[in-house]
C-alpha cells in the first residue's frame, strides 16, 4: 500500500474529489456541514452517530430539504402561471417513483404538490398517506384492470385528478371499468413528441422507437381522441409529454410545450374541444458529482415554459391551459445521502494501459451495500462521488472505486473517485444524491436486507421507512422454520 502511495506523490490531485458542502452546495442536502472535528452532519446529527446509533448502510434523509425543494417547485409553478398574470394555473406533481414513503407523500402535498403515480403499489400508498386524491395521476403503459379500478374508485368513486392513457386499446379499457363503477374518468393523453432528451445531450428525432405514449402525427393521437369523445365515461382533460430524464437546459421543456400547444390546437380545430390542461412530464437533471453541471433552476424552467405556453398559445389562438410539470429526481435527489461502512480494502494490478491516474494500480474499496441499494452505477454507468464522513485525512489521494458486498463484479457503487490513501475498514463513506432511484430500486439480491430511510432534523433522527430484517425477507417463505420452531 506505501508503495502505491507513494508513486501517487507527484500525479496532479483533485480531479475526482468529492465536492464539500461548501463547494457545490447543490450535491448536498440543505443542513449539511463538514464540523470542525471532520465529521459530516446532517440536519444537526453527525453521521458518525446515526452509524452507531442506528445502522449502516443507511439511507439519510434532510426533512427539510425535501420540504423547500418541495414547496419551490410547487410556488414556482403556482407563481409563473398565476391566474392574476393572464395564465392558466400551474402545478406540479411529485413523482413517486423516484422515492416514495408515507412521510414523502405527507412532506410534499403538505407543500403543495400532487403526487403522481404508476403502479398499484405507488397508488395504494399516496391514498393512504391522505393525498388528496383528486391531486394524483396514474401512469403506465400497461395499467390492470385492478389499478385503473382503485384509482376511479378513490375519494368514495370521485376518482383520482387524472388516468394518463398510453395507447388506443387503453380507452375502451378505462371506459369499461369506469361505466361498471358508474363514474366518469378524468383522462390525459400521453403523447409521443418526437422529442428525446436526457444526460447533457439534447437529441430532437422525428420518430420514437419507444413504448411510452401514442403517435403524435401518425393517425394514433386523433384515434385516441375520437375514441375517448365517443366514450361516455371519459372527460378529456389534456395532453402529457414526458421527454425524458436528467435534462439540464430548458430547450426541451419549451420545445414540447410548443409541440403539445400545437397539438392541442389541432385537436380544437379538428374535435370542437379545447384542451384545459398540458403536463410536460419530470427529468430535470441534477449534479451528481463535482464534474457535473450545476442543474438549471427550478424557476428558470417554469419560466422558460410559461413563456413558451404564452407565445404558442398566443400565435395558435388556443386559450391558455393550466400547466403542470412532474419532477421527480430534481425534488428528491440531492435530500438524500447514503452512509456505508467500509470493510475490505485492496489494490488491483493493472495493465500497462491502466492509464496516467491509475498508475498501474486501482485501489478496491468495499463497503456493507452495494448494487441492491444503489443499481443506477451497475444499470447505467451513472457517475456518483463519495468522500469520507467520519474524519477529513491529509493522506495523499488514490484514484479509488467503491464497490459493494456482491457476487458480481459489475456492483460498483462510485467507479472513480479520489479518496485519501489511509481509508480503511471502519471508515464511514457517504455517497451524495442518493434520493432518487436509490430506495426505490433496490433489490434483496444476495438476500441483502434493503437499508432503513433515516429522516433527520433539528438534531433529531427516527426511521422514515425501517430497515429490512432477515425474518421480514424469510417471512414470505413458507418453507423456512422460523424463530422458535426448530
Ligand atoms: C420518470 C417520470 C417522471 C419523473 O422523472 P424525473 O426525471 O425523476 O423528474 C415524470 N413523469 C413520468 C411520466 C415519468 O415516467
Amino acid at each position: 500500500m506505501s508503495e502505491t502511495t507513494e508513486s501517487m506523490d507527484h500525479r496532479p490531485l483533485g480531479e475526482l474529489l468529492c465536492p464539500e458542502p461548501d463547494e457545490r452546495p447543490d450535491l448536498w442536502p440543505w443542513s449539511t456541514r463538514r464540523r470542525e472535528d471532520g465529521v459530516l452532519e446532517i440536519g444537526g446529527v453527525a453521521l458518525t452517530q446515526l452509524a452507531r446509533d442506528f445502522a449502516t448502510p443507511a439511507f439519510i434523509l434532510d426533512r427539510a430539504d425535501l420540504r423547500g425543494r418541495a414547496r419551490v417547485w410547487a410556488s414556482v409553478m403556482a407563481e409563473e402561471f398565476w391566474e392574476g398574470y393572464g395564465m392558466a394555473g400551474g402545478d406540479a406533481f411529485y413523482a413517486g417513483k423516484a422515492f416514495l414513503s408515507s412521510d414523502v407523500v405527507r412532506t410534499v402535498t403538505k407543500e403543495g404538490m400532487g403526487i403522481d403515480t404508476a403502479s398499484l403499489g405507488e397508488l395504494t400508498l399516496a391514498l393512504r398517506a391522505g393525498a388528496d386524491p383528486s391531486r394524483i395521476g396514474l401512469h403506465g403503459n400497461n395499467k390492470l384492470d385492478s389499478e385503473i379500478e382503485s384509482a376511479l374508485s378513490a375519494g368514495n368513486g370521485v376518482g383520482i385528478g387524472r388516468i394518463f392513457i398510453d395507447s388506443v386499446g387503453e380507452v375502451a379499457q378505462i371506459e369499461r371499468i369506469a361505466a361498471r363503477l358508474a363514474t366518469k374518468a378524468k383522462v390525459m393523453i400521453r403523447v409521443k413528441t418526437g422529442i428525446h432528451a436526457g444526460g447533457n445531450a439534447y437529441i430532437s428525432t422525428g420518430h420514437e422507437d419507444q413504448k411510452f405514449g401514442v403517435g403524435a402525427y401518425d393517425g394514433q393521437l386523433d384515434e385516441v381522441v375520437a375514441a375517448i369523445e365517443a366514450s361516455p365515461h371519459l372527460k378529456l382533460c389534456g395532453l402529457h409529454s414526458h421527454v425524458g430524464s436528467q435534462i439540464f437546459g430548458t430547450a426541451a421543456f419549451t420545445q414540447a410545450a410548443r409541440i403539445l400547444c400545437a397539438l392541442a390546437a389541432h385537436i380544437m380545430t379538428d374535435f370542437g374541444r379545447p384542451l384545459p390542461e398540458i403536463d410536460l412530464g419530470g427529468g430535470l437533471g441534477v449534479a451528481y458529482s463535482g464534474d457535473d453541471p450545476v442543474p438549471t433552476s427550478v424557476l428558470e424552467v417554469a419560466r422558460a415554459i410559461a413563456a413558451a405556453v404564452k407565445s404558442s398559445c398566443e400565435e395558435l389562438g388556443i386559450p391558455f391551459p393550466r400547466v403542470s410539470v412532474e419532477p421527480g429526481r430534481s425534488t428528491i435527489a440531492p435530500a438524500m445521502v447514503s452512509c456505508y461502512r467500509v470493510g475490505a480494502v485492496k489494490d488491483a494490478t493493472l495493465g500497462e494501459d491502466a492509464g496516467e491516474a491509475l498508475r498501474g494500480h486501482r485501489r478496491y474499496i468495499a463497503v456493507d451495500g452495494g448494487m441492491s441499494d444503489n443499481i443506477r452505477p451497475a444499470l447505467y454507468g451513472a457517475r456518483y462521488t463519495a468522500t469520507l464522513a467520519n474524519r477529513v485525512s491529509s493522506a495523499p489521494l488514490l484514484r479509488s472505486r467503491v464497490v459493494g458486498k456482491h457476487c458480481e463484479s459489475g456492483d460498483v457503487i462510485v467507479w472513480d473517485v479520489d479518496l485519501p490513501a489511509d481509508t480503511s475498514s471502519g471508515d464511514l463513506l457517504v455517497v451524495p444524491v442518493t434520493g432518487a432511484y436509490g430506495y426505490s430500486m433496490a433489490s434483496n439480491y444476495n438476500m441483502l436486507t434493503k437499508p432503513g430511510v433515516l429522516g433527520v432534523e433539528n438534531g433529531e433522527a427516527e426511521w422514515i421507512m425501517r430497515p429490512q430484517s432477515i425474518d421480514d425477507l424469510l417471512a414470505l417463505d413458507p418453507g423456512v422454520h422460523h424463530r422458535g420452531e426448530l
